[in-house]
């Protein structure tokens, strides 16, 4: 397996960064997940576009072009001949000396790593999520924005813990009025009387490119789709409820804090959008 590290590709075991890199010190640096179909990559330009606002948001600067960049992760996968693959692109702060201060970082390090990846087993995508709504909430927007993806995924991790240690699948972040943001790595929808509601991002939850890619789906297939905010109480109530990100898809949730969402099975629509999603990854994205 073949590694981007800088400037170049080396072997898996060779792919090492030093102690001093900031975005291991201090989570300083920004990342994509990315994913290959069929040999094609999926929204590389939305993850890159997202990836170099995430750069400039923290003032990064990536030490390649947008253009550059994207025949750098085409090469990754090619060098690695994948077919179906998941791509973690990373630039952080890079080497700097222990103080935080970037300005000790003249050299932003660029990581890009392409492998297979199963996050949860078949037939959890069959059967569906059990999830549970955290203590920890969402961090405030006018703070870090949800919108930059960050190498500092501690909170992402703590609610992981959170809903491993109550014994299920994943996590349902709220914000601190409590309405639902999103799950630890990936967006939420739910559907209520044939229609699907998804929060506004702007309560404080990525813009996930499945999530966009979803809202594309439904509109084209003619269901009603609305951004509103709700509570923990309509998730309960909701006859459909599911979750979508690069890593997991698109995926069925059947039990919330308890609650067993409608008959405790993936939803009709659910499904329909999953098939959906399943036919667009394999005829879009970069080859
Ligand atoms: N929310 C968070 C916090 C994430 O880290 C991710 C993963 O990227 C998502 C949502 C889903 O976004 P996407 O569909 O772009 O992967």
């Amino acid at each position: 397996q073949w590694i981007f590290l800088g400037d170049k590709f080396v072997k898996k075991e060779d792919a090492v960064v030093s102690v001093y890199d900031h975005g291991l010190l201090y989570g300083d640096g920004v990342f994509e997940g990315i994913r290959v179909y069929s040999g094609n990559i999926f929204k590389l330009d939305e993850h890159l576009n997202r990836l170099y606002d995430s750069a400039q948001s923290i003032m990064l600067t990536i030490p390649y072009e947008k253009e550059e960049m994207q025949q750098i992760i085409v090469d990754t996968v090619r060098k690695n001949s994948l077919e179906s693959a998941y791509i973690r692109v990373v630039v952080s702060r890079g080497t700097g000396n222990l103080g935080l201060d970037p300005r000790s970082c003249s050299n932003p390090q660029v990581i890009i790593i392409a492998e297979q990846l199963a996050l949860f087993p078949k037939e959890l995508y069959e059967q569906g999520l059990r999830v549970a709504s955290v203590a920890s909430r969402r961090n405030r927007p006018d703070v870090l924005s949800p919108q930059v993806k960050s190498l500092n995924y501690l909170n992402n991790i703590l609610v992981k813990m959170e809903a491993n240690l109550s014994g299920v699948d994943e996590a349902l972040m709220l914000n601190d009025q409590g309405y639902v943001t999103e799950g630890s790595a990936d967006n939420i929808f739910i559907v209520k009387n044939k229609v699907i509601y998804t929060p506004p991002v702007y309560l404080g939850a990525l813009e996930g490119i499945t999530r966009n890619t979803i809202i594309e789906l439904a509109n084209e297939v003619g269901y009603g789709l609305k951004e509103t905010p709700f509570t923990r109480h309509d998730v309960y109530v909701a006859d459909e409820v599911f979750l979508t990100g690069t890593a997991v898809e698109v995926i069925a949730v059947i039990d919330v804090d308890g609650r067993k969402i409608a008959d405790g099975k993936p939803g009709e629509i659910t499904n329909h959008l999953l098939k959906e999603f399943r036919r667009v990854v394999t005829t879009d994205g970069v080859p």
